[in-house]
């Protein structure tokens, strides 16, 4: 591989930016702290089109961070709902109440109290700082690995601890002091469009020349991950509790899957007829005698995969005393309201509609 200086590192990667790089994202426009660390949030795990609709519906309503930190936590999940890896929107809603109480109002605007922020780990950190601040931060998010793991010709797994501390001292080093955020913004740009995970566009790239994976032909080779298992599968039947046109849904615990979100109560297992009726007698106090079955299907989470079947339940009187807690709501799918629903929830108030 030809040696390269970081500064001609840095001069290639700002000259492809000026021509190709991506600059009409709607946090680009009125770019503030605020609007760049919502941005950022969102990318994480999610690709950009998808993000698009939901930040501007997020912004809509919550314009600053002051709105953000007033606002319902239903509403915030509710905005969210779709998105998936939902302890971000609740990290998001705790880290703007922290910013009210303990920053005054005013945006962290150092890499210290960026990290201190739920939700804000260091690529994060340095994504807003340099983006939202135009200052020297290097980032580390997942297309940023790849670029300089196959720049630099790395074929070990980039989820080992010793190969990440290594990819953040390349990070670092050539991340500039002038145009940090034009930096940031093309290194994110160059691995979603160009350097992409497979058959990545090499003929475009500004890295050619210097580039030890595509000189030794072992771009299909990297980023190498260590070997994953298999997801493994579980089985939900979700009660679907029909009393009019109403389906009754149950607020989720804040930690664990769907936190914070309204969701069907649930039992493990496939749909058999002794668990539906002994669930619902013991614990919500409704005799089942009969029920319909509606289309089973997968959803999958980054540590396993569900099969669900949804049973549609008609009810027709609920006894008082499971609404008393207050976690249960009567939710009418043709008038819904502004609470977070998991996407298979979505799904079938979609199919019921
Ligand atoms: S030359 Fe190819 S493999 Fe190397 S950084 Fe560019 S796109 Fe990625």
């Amino acid at each position: 591989m030809a040696i390269i200086h970081s500064t001609q590192f840095q001069k290639l990667i700002l000259q492809w930016f000026d021509l190709h790089g991506r600059k009409h994202f709607p946090w680009q426009k009125n770019k503030t702290p605020y609007r760049v660390w919502v941005s950022e949030i969102m990318l994480q795990q999610t690709q950009v089109n998808t993000v698009i609709p939901y930040y501007e519906n997020f912004m809509h309503e919550f314009p600053d961070i002051k709105s953000l930190a007033r606002a319902r936590e239903d509403k915030v999940l509710h905005l969210w709902a779709g998105l998936g890896y939902y302890s971000r929107a609740r990290n998001l809603h705790r880290a703007a109440k922290m910013v009210m109480e303990e920053f005054g109002g005013k945006f962290p605007d150092n890499l210290e109290d960026l990290q201190a922020l739920p939700g804000v780990g260091r690529s994060t950190a340095g994504a807003i700082f340099s983006i939202a601040y135009n200052q020297q931060a290097a980032i580390l998010d997942g297309n940023v690995k790849r670029v300089l793991a196959r720049f630099q010709g790395i074929t070990e797994p980039i989820n080992n601890k010793n190969i990440e501390a290594l990819l953040w001292q390349h990070a670092e080093r050539y991340t500039p002091k002038q145009r940090a955020a034009d930096y940031t913004q093309a290194m994110m740009d160059l691995g979603a469009t160009i350097c992409v995970r497979s058959r990545p566009q090499c003929m475009q790239c500004p890295l050619i020349k210097y580039c030890a994976a595509h000189q030794e032909n072992l771009t299909h080779l990297i980023p190498a991950k260590k070997a994953g298992r298999e997801l493994p599968v579980r089985t939900a039947t979700f009660l679907v509790l029909q009393k009019d046109e109403r389906i009754l849904l149950r607020k989720r615990p804040p930690m664990g899957i769907w936190g914070g979100l309204f969701s069907f109560p649930e039992i493990s297992g496939e749909p058999l007829k002794e668990n539906i009726q002994a669930y619902c007698r013991q614990k919500l106090n409704i005799p089942v005698t009969k029920y319909q079955p509606l289309k089973s299907f997968r959803h999958t989470f980054s540590h396993y995969h569900l099969d669900i079947h949804p049973v549609i339940i008609p009810v027709k009187r609920m006894p008082t005393r499971i609404m008393e807690d207050g976690q249960q709501i009567w939710y009418n799918p043709h008038e819904p309201e502004s609470v977070g629903l998991p996407k298979p929830v979505q799904l079938i108030m979609r199919a019921l509609r």
